[in-house]
């Protein structure tokens, strides 16, 4: 152990050190830090080993190219600042000499190193090497003063991310006075968890200055055995939370539905086809949640199409048929209106108890939606976020059921906990999650997996098509307009002020030329929502035949006639978003095109012309794109991890995971509900 005497606690604020006035506490809270420990935690980005030093004579004789990164160590033998003649710019020069040879080293707007630096120091100089007026020079080194070459200890250089006026080196200094300042950190863990590994304030000061003899290799990959210590902090604080909302949620007793036969006849009475087995299986699971009396907690996962909307729909009328209210979730208006009609195609003769509840609504209606809510007429409740409006007041809400899962987080969960209402839930997820993260990440809820498509479907050929062919395509869809189909085109952007590609408005003026004689309507997220209702409703009834959009269509619509869609420049789409547009074709019984116009051909895009299956794509993505990006790190609830990571480090989780679970089984010990008070551990989702 490193820190012996007791000192500092490590949630004491950054402004104990040295030089942390105002300025420096602002950006570092900015950027997140504002304890000691923040700072700690937040590690070197990279190393630098000076293992790969270099003499200036080395320099000079290699014909290094300029911007190479370099490493000297030499003396200094005269520094100055200047002011530059045009834009005042404070310089400061050093040179220095390292027995072969005499380099320039310069610094931009940082005057206060001519009164660091000293003649006669001796300096590690790391940087980017150019071609000056005077020869070679480094630009804006990072630097270590070094008394004597003999005490160049240490190999590794750690270098920070800059946070506003604060340097890598400043943060070095940082660092290292409060590792001076500090007491020790009291472990938390269950001891097999961490058994063999180092201890978090070693593990700390490891990674800020590592050893000598350290692997570069499991340095840079982020696998050394600190590491994997600061790994299990974070992996197991996260399972915790996630195992204890699991047991919360076990035992909250909810409203027990009675299973009759004549409920079960006036669902089969509902049922359009026969349900896949995927299906019947996961409403098993929904029907013995709801019929035990506890509060169901469920995720309801499945490729795209592969009919989660009906196994809802069934969880639904359950409810309402035993007079409760169930209502559904959707995170737009338009599928807000498409759920409504599919439901009330469904739930035939109940059209009196079905209600949809949107924000665009005018007042007059809303009035009405509101009064039938309360009223408890209406029992099939389908509606965006004005759901959660103060104004709405439930009769007897038992279900709800979120579609698009990622989109909903916290604040609408807590909204309705807030109304003192305990209804159970349905979570679908918009796109199939990869198995492992879906268990980690959704692992307080249970799992329903539908993992088969209904029958009949066609195949949907899938092309990668480069834009100076896409002629092929426009004559594809004259040919599928001719046999009176519907066509997608989605565009990447609105507005392409800063990046290079059509924007969706030069496309509608190529398409109303390409296709004079074809109604053309346009949704994208500027139009106000009732344009976008409207439109899309042009679309939906089939008036126009060409929906030119931006992913707002991405999900769920459901327009069977739709038999091709063009993603223009489809390389700017992630995987899983690209896989979610092509599900909103070949829904219908004729064969389909998917047709991705792109000038790269990346693997991603590869991928996408080679399999259709949606949890293929899905793990595909998440290795590609990595956790955070895969689900939306805002809208996840997914905490950004300073040093795990989902992917990398999936034994860690694993092994967290089953030592949270087993924690929370057996109970917390004294030092991990200190550590959840301590933390004001709060719930993650
Ligand atoms: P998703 O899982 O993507 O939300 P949907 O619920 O929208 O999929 O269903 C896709 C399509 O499949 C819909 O047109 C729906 O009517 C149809 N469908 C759902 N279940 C079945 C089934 N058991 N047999 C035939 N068609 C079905
Ligand atoms: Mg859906």
């Amino acid at each position: 152990m490193l820190v012996k005497d007791s000192k500092l606690l490590l949630n004491t604020n950054v402004t104990i050190l040295r030089g942390v006035g105002s300025v420096y506490n602002k950006a570092l809270s900015e950027a997140g830090i504002l304890t000691i420990k923040d700072l700690l935690w937040s590690l070197p980005y990279k190393y630098i080993d000076h293992g790969n030093l270099q003499t200036i004579r080395q320099l000079y004789s290699t014909t290094s190219k300029e911007n190479n990164t370099v490493m000297v160590f030499g003396t200094i033998k005269n520094i100055k600042q200047n002011i530059t003649n045009i834009k005042h710019i404070s310089l400061v020069e050093a040179t220095i000499d390292d027995g072969t040879g005499m380099l320039r080293l310069i610094w931009f707007n940082q005057p206060y190193l001519v009164k660091f630096l000293r003649v006669g120091y001796q300096l590690l100089a790391f940087g980017h090497i150019y071609y000056g007026h005077n020869g070679l020079e480094i630009r804006s080194p990072q630097f270590e003063v070094i008394n004597n070459k003999s005490n160049l200890v240490n190999r590794y250089l750690p270098l920070y991310k800059k946070i506003g006026p604060i340097s890598s080196y400043i943060r070095q200094r940082l660092v290292k006075e409060a590792f001076l300042l500090i007491t020790e950190y009291d472990d938390w863990l269950p001891i097999d968890l961490v058994r063999n590994l180092p201890d978090v304030m070693t593990a700390l000061y490891f990674l800020h200055q590592p050893p000598n003899n350290s692997d570069p290799i499991a340095l840079q990959n982020c696998t050394t055995l600190a590491h994997q210590r600061l790994c299990c902090e974070e992996l197991f604080a996260f399972s915790l939370g996630i195992a204890l909302r699991r047991s919360a949620n076990s035992n909250l007793s909810g409203k027990r539905i009675f299973p009759t036969v004549t409920l079960s006849n006036r669902l089969k009475k509902f049922l359009p086809f026969r349900l896949t087995s995927a299906q019947r299986l996961a409403f098993k699971d929904i029907v013995k949640d709801v019929t035990s009396g506890r509060v169901m907690h469920r995720l309801l996962q499945g490729d795209v199409g592969s009919g989660k909307t009906l196994v809802a729909f069934l969880a639904m009328a359950m409810i309402a048929e035993s007079d409760g209210q169930a209502a559904l979730l959707v995170p737009t208006e338009i599928l807000a209106s498409q759920h409504t009609n599919t439901i009330k195609k469904l739930a035939i003769d109940c059209g009196a108890n079905i209600q949809c509840l949107v924000g665009s609504m005018k007042q007059s209606e809303k009035q009405l939606a509101l009064s039938r809510i309360k009223s408890g007429e209406a029992r099939y409740i389908i509606g965006t976020h004005a759901l959660f409006q103060e104004a709405v007041r439930f009769n007897n809400l038992q279900l709800i059921v979120v579609d698009e899962q990622h989109r909903f987080g916290v604040k609408q969960r807590e909204a309705i906990k807030q109304k003192g209402l305990n209804p159970h839930w349905l979570v679908m997820s918009a796109t199939p999650i990869p198995r492992s993260l879906a268990l980690t990440i959704f692992g307080d809820l249970d799992q329903s997996i539908l993992d088969e498509l209904p029958p009949g479907r066609q195949p949907i050929s899938t092309r990668l098509i480069h834009p100076d062919e896409s002629y092929q395509i426009w004559k594809l869809i004259d040919c599928e307009l001719k046999l009176g189909h519907q066509v997608f085109v989605i565009s990447p952007a609105i507005d392409t002020s800063n990046v290079k590609v059509r924007d969706i408005k030069t496309m509608e003026l190529f398409l109303r030329k390409r296709f004079p004689n074809q109604t053309i309507a346009t949704i994208h997220g500027r139009l106000k929502d009732n344009e976008i209702a409207y439109n899309m409703k042009l679309f939906a009834d089939g008036k126009a035949k060409i929906l030119l959009a931006t992913t707002v269509v991405e999900v769920g619509i459901n327009i069977p006639n739709a038999t091709v869609m063009v993603v223009d420049n489809a390389e700017r789409f992630g995987l899983s978003q690209l896989h979610q547009l092509r599900g909103r074709i070949g829904r219908g019984s004729t064969h389909s095109y998917f047709i991705m116009l792109s000038k790269s051909e990346t693997e991603r895009l590869i991928i996408m012309t080679q399999t259709c299956d949606g949890f293929h794509i899905a793990q595909k993505d998440l290795e590609l794109r990595g956790p955070g990006e895969f689900f939306g790190i805002k809208q996840s609830g997914l905490p950004q991890f300073q040093v795990a990571d989902l992917l990398r480090d999936k034994k860690i989780l694993h092994k967290c995971r089953q030592a949270a679970n087993q924690m929370v089984e057996i109970g917390l010990s004294d030092a991990q509900l200190q550590w959840l008070k301590h933390e004001k551990f709060i719930n993650i989702s």
